[in-house]
């Protein structure tokens, strides 16, 4: 009988699509090119492959990994429902026994009789309604198809992600806000250097521990996404010429323009993330921290995400996606996963979960309802929309990324306690309100 709707990419979001699909009565054919054509990466046949780390991150409610897990759990997901049962000891993070939980999934869609899983490469979108969740390492023949849907101008080989910070670890009694040259507003913040400040900084640059890449990634690097630390070596003052330079930016409280100054960039729509201009990195996670908290004004910054250089096939969400996932230019077209722009295992299997229903719901005719901006799974999705086009970069889940509170609370811990006991109120009633009820 003939397939609803294609999935194609049987990882962590595709299986978790085609599962929620399926729960809506709908059949789905899931396409998987392993192991006729594996990835740089994964290393068997079983669908959704932890193709590293075999951890999913922290478990509590304090973390907004830990929230999307438990809206996960609260929304019946499959991706879920496995890790919880494959679970070995990890203290306060959920880690999973990498071989039962591929195998378990494999077989839960090996057996659910919606659903066809299909071994081969897809080189084609098919016609019909169509789930893209081929990954970061999407084949090169259908990442030619992606180009073609998306423009080739939309569609990124590779991620330069740059540290992250969250806005109120800022030390405001130190930065300055100004644009060069006075244009476009007061849009940065900016950390000024003095001369001594700068040499010492770029030395620790220099001398930072990195991360070695996989022989896959060995291919990087070009002009305008070069690591930090690597033009920190071509010479002591390229970056006080490059991404830290001051000119144009003199500190309105002394008149002065500084030796370098490090440039901050709103990161989302509610301000409260800032990203460091330029300085996508490969030094270990631990550096970073030590490095930039030298940073003047960053002295006690909280790190919402850090820095980091990898191979990532990914499309530009805000330009090319509507807020339901689907190609703008041809909406029975949904993205999910890695590709759409989300990082993580979680998140890829939340955005699955996500584009599984929204697809369902769409084949079987209802209207298609999001989850609030106040839920970890909504406050993803918000991102994907209405995260700044230009400079677009993947993006874990992060407290950072929700709407603020309406009350104000000094200690973060129960700030995130408080955007958790919202997030899943709000989770409840839009389940209680969902257009089709998931059997
Ligand atoms: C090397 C590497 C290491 C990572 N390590 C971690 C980590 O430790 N922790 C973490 O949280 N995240 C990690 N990530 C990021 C991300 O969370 C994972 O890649 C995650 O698996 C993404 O889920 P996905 O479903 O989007 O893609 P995948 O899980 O990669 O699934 C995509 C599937 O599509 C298939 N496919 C590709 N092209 C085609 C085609 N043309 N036809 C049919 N099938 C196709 C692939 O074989 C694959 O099975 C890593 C990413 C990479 C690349």
């Amino acid at each position: 009988m003939a397939a609803d709707l294609t999935v194609i990419g049987a990882g962590l979001a595709g299986t978790e699509a085609a599962w929620q699909a399926a729960r809506l009565g709908v059949r789905v054919d899931l396409y998987e090119m392993r192991p006729q054509r594996m990835t740089p990466a994964h290393q068997s046949d079983h669908l959704a492959e932890l193709v590293c780390s075999n951890s999913l991150r922290g478990g509590g409610l304090h973390n907004a990994v830990g929230l999307l897990k438990e809206e996960l759990r609260r929304c019946d997901s499959l991706f879920m429902a496995t890790a919880d049962r494959h679970a070995v000891p990890a203290g306060g993070a959920l880690a999973v026994d990498r071989e039962g939980f591929a195998n378990s999934i494999t077989k839960s869609i090996e057996e659910h009789p919606l659903i066809s899983l299909q071994r081969g490469e897809v080189t084609e979108i098919p016609s019909g309604p169509v789930i893209i969740a081929s990954g970061p390492l999407t084949s090169d023949r259908l990442a030619a198809e992606i180009a073609r849907l998306t423009g080739a101008q939309h569609l990124y080989f590779y991620d330069a992600i740059a540290p992250i910070v969250e806005t109120d670890s800022i030390d405001y009694k130190k930065v300055y806000a100004a644009s060069r040259y006075g244009k476009g507003g007061a849009d940065y913040l900016n950390c000024p250097f003095t001369e001594g400040e700068y040499h010492a900084f770029v030395a620790a640059l220099c001398s930072g521990d990195k991360v070695q890449p996989h022989d896959f990634e060995k291919v990087i690097h070009f002009e305008g996404c070069m690591p930090i630390e690597e033009m920190a070596e071509r010479g002591p003052l390229t970056l006080a010429f490059g991404p830290m330079k001051p000119v144009g930016l003199p500190d309105p409280k002394t008149g002065r323009t500084p030796f370098a100054v490090v440039q901050l960039r709103q990161e989302n729509r509610h301000a409260s993330l800032h990203n460091l201009v330029g300085f996508q990195t490969k030094l270990t996670y631990g550096e970073q921290q030590r490095i930039f908290r030298t940073i003047p004004g960053l002295e006690q910054a909280r790190f919402a995400r850090l820095g980091s250089m990898h191979r990532n096939t990914f499309i530009n969400a805000p330009a090319c996606l509507t807020p339901n996932l689907q190609l703008k230019s041809a909406q029975h077209i949904f993205f999910a996963g890695q590709i759409t722009g989300v990082e993580g295992y979680v998140e890829s299997a939340a955005c699955g979960f996500l584009a599984g229903l929204f697809a369902g719901w769409q084949v079987t005719g209802t209207e298609l309802s999001r989850p609030p901006a106040t839920t970890a799974l909504g406050a993803l999705l918000d991102f994907l929309s209405t995260a700044p086009e230009k400079g677009f970069q993947p993006m874990n889940v992060t407290y950072g990324l929700f709407p603020p509170l309406d009350k104000r609370l000094r200690k973060r811990r129960e700030r995130r306690e408080a955007l958790a006991e919202r997030a899943l109120v709000d989770l409840a009633s839009w389940q209680a309100n969902l257009p089709l009820q998931i059997t």
